[in-house]
């Protein structure tokens, strides 16, 4: 399957991992908009959260992405975590990933 999270949790495309399981990988995001701004994906392809239904995988990913705040150094001072589902979700790669961002104050409402 030609999918870009694919080949990252396989190896085949570089990417600076940060913390590796059976089920997760997770990665620094190449155009970040935050100090931290790391991309938590199963290693199996699911296209968006819509596709997520396995309750192991879904606890496996938000445990990465606590383990690597806590790594960051950003479970202090706080952090986002959100996953963008869809065109209107403003979706860009389809392979299910949680955003995680921090290292400085988010804003509220999102753009
Ligand atoms: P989305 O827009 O789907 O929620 O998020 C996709 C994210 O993937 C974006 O933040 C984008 O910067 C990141 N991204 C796109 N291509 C690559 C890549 O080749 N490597 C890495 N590390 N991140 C990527
Ligand atoms: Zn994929």
């Amino acid at each position: 399957m030609n999918c870009l999270f694919c080949k990252i949790a396989r190896g085949e495309i570089p990417a600076a991992r940060l913390y590796e399981d059976d089920q997760v990988v997770a990665f620094s995001d190449l155009n970040p908009q935050a100090p931290v701004h790391v991309l938590i994906v199963p290693r199996i392809h699911l296209d968006s959260l819509l596709a997520l239904d396995d309750p192991a995988l879904a606890l496996a990913m938000l445990n990465a992405a606590k383990t690597v705040a806590r790594e960051k150094g950003i479970d202090e001072t706080g952090f986002r975590l959100l996953t963008n589902v869809g065109e209107d979700g403003g979706q860009s790669v389809p392979h299910l990933h949680w955003h995680l961002l921090g290292g400085r104050r988010m804003e509220w409402p999102p753009g």
